[in-house]
């Protein structure tokens, strides 16, 4: 089954789904962009088992390219999926792991078994990822994947995001 691919624009915490996606990083602690929008929308539970995380299984951090589940807190949603996405570098390709980032998001929803999952444009932000390319490699790696989720929503917070999503989910 292949899911269905919808686009959004506007602010992700505001989204209703079985699972948000949080470009985090990989302290797992919070941090600006999505990620702080998330934390603050959805309270201080989801840092509480961010840290939990930390303790036990992450002590050296979220690797790039993977993802973990927490409670959504005050979302409109049952979890949170955290995933690290690559800083963009000119110098080296790193778009291996940007895909694993939707990849990973996606077998974790899996065995939560969300059938709803929101994803904001992993790496655009701070990380700098050209959005064009990153909205290619978001789309055709979720038409790659064999998940079982049914929705797999973009949530794009502005035009130029929307646009360029836009372009590869028809
Ligand atoms: P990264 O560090 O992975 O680049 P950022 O949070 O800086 O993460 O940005 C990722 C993308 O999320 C950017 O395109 C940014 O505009 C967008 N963004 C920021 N806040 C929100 C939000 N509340 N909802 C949806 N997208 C958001």
């Amino acid at each position: 089954m292949t899911p269905t691919l919808t686009l959004v624009q506007g602010d992700i915490t505001e989204q209703s789904a079985d699972a948000i996606v949080n470009a985090a990083n990989s302290s797992l602690l919070g941090g600006g962009g999505v990620d702080g929008a998330i934390h603050r929308r959805g309270g201080p539970e989801i840092l509480a088992e961010c840290r939990a995380l930390r303790a036990s299984r992450y002590g050296k951090g979220l690797r790039t390219g993977q993802a973990v589940a927490t409670t959504a807190g005050r979302l409109d949603a049952r979890w949170v999926i955290h995933t690290v996405g690559p800083v963009h570098s000119a110098g080296e390709d790193r778009s291996a792991l940007l895909a694993s980032c939707y990849r990973e998001s996606l077998r974790v929803a899996d065995e939560l078994g969300a059938r709803t999952v929101a994803f904001p444009a992993v790496s655009t932000g701070v990380y700098g990822w050209p959005m064009d390319d990153a909205a290619r490699i978001a789309v055709e790696t979720v038409h790659a994947t064999g998940t079982a989720v049914e929705e797999v929503r973009f949530v794009l917070f502005d035009d130029r995001a929307y646009a360029a999503f836009a372009e590869y989910v028809r």
